[in-house]
């Protein structure tokens, strides 16, 4: 080869153009196809961030408001510099998912050369919007059991500690360490109802919590003076039940269910979203009065459609 390659350098520069000339072709082609898939790389992974962001802003309008839900998706993705015209987005049948597709030419560079001008991009992603479960660090899941005969929309509660004296039920207060096996106390008891659980476990359906035993009183108080604190400091707006803050401190998610037979363990089934109005107490006697609200949507859990729906919901982009 190099022998035969000397022979035409020496002998025949005619040949050598020629050479050169292949060799700047192939050169000047696989720049083309370099560069036109790294833009085509970028603008694959621009539109299927925008997307993603679309569906899960969508998402926060369903179940039940589809047609906002639609808009919520355009407005995002139009902001994110989609042209409108080459996006899709659709609702599922039970108003349970949000799927959006982007489907446009993307323009090529160098690979003008060769003819070709665009290539088809495509982008698509689906979030599904369901019941939460599996709650475990960071969802705001606290250690007070409600029953679900309790659960009631549009109306103050006033929550009993053990239920009884024809207020609703707060079942009872529960042992968040139990999730991972161990014991807690007041102590602990005051630190997941203040802050939310932030252990090692997950509160799902069909899971068991010990209830905590023993006076609360105080842990309650405290937890709560905190959340009303919080919220008075923190909040854009004077929360109400009617308005408030998205992020406010006042929502606690309780875990519903019913009390075992061994009169021990707390069964869980579903989950609720409180909002704190207020606290009183003393001694055995505590009351919080406030309001279940849906929809209430949680981060880092999962959907499960199966168990029964309290209105707090997990998203998930599963497309
Ligand atoms: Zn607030």
């Amino acid at each position: 080869m190099i022998k035969t390659l000397n022979k035409f350098i020496r002998d025949d520069s005619g040949a050598v153009m020629v050479l050169v000339a292949l060799g700047l072709v192939a050169l000047i082609g696989s720049m083309a196809l370099v560069i036109d898939a790294g833009v085509g790389y970028a603008a694959r992974m621009k539109a299927s961030n925008a997307v993603d962001a679309a569906v899960l802003a969508g998402s926060q309008e369903l179940p039940d408001d589809p047609t906002a839900a639609l808009n919520a998706a355009k407005n995002y993705v139009s902001l994110n510099g989609v042209d409108l015209a080459d996006v899709t987005f659709s609702i599922g049948e039970d108003h349970r998912s949000i799927t959006g597709d982007i489907n446009r030419e993307q323009d090529m560079y160098f690979a003008h050369i060769f003819g070709i001008n665009t290539r088809n991009l495509k982008a698509h992603a689906k979030v599904k919007v369901g019941p939460a479960t599996k709650l475990g660090a960071g969802t705001g899941v606290v250690p007070i059991g409600v029953l679900q005969d309790d659960i009631k929309y549009n109306q103050p509660i006033v929550m009993k500690e053990g239920g009884g004296s024809g207020l609703q039920g707060w079942y009872g207060s529960l042992d968040l360490e139990s999730l991972t096996g161990g014991n807690g106390g007041s102590s602990t008891y005051e630190h997941y109802l203040t802050y939310g659980y932030d252990g090692e476990g997950t509160v799902g359906y069909n899971t068991l919590i010990l209830e905590e035993n023993g006076n609360m009183n105080s842990a309650n108080a405290n937890a709560i003076e905190y959340r009303m604190d919080l919220c008075a400091a923190e909040c854009d707006v004077e929360c109400t039940p009617e308005n408030y803050d998205p992020d406010c401190p006042r929502f606690v998610v309780v875990p519903v269910g019913y009390m075992e037979a061994d009169n021990k363990h707390f069964h869980v089934t579903s989950f609720a979203a409180f909002f704190i109005m207020d606290y009183t107490g003393n001694g055995k006697d505590n009351y919080i009065t406030g309001q279940f609200i849906k929809p209430y949507y949680i981060t880092g859990a999962e959907v499960d459609d199966t168990i029964t729906d309290n209105g707090v919901y997990a998203r998930v982009l599963c497309e």
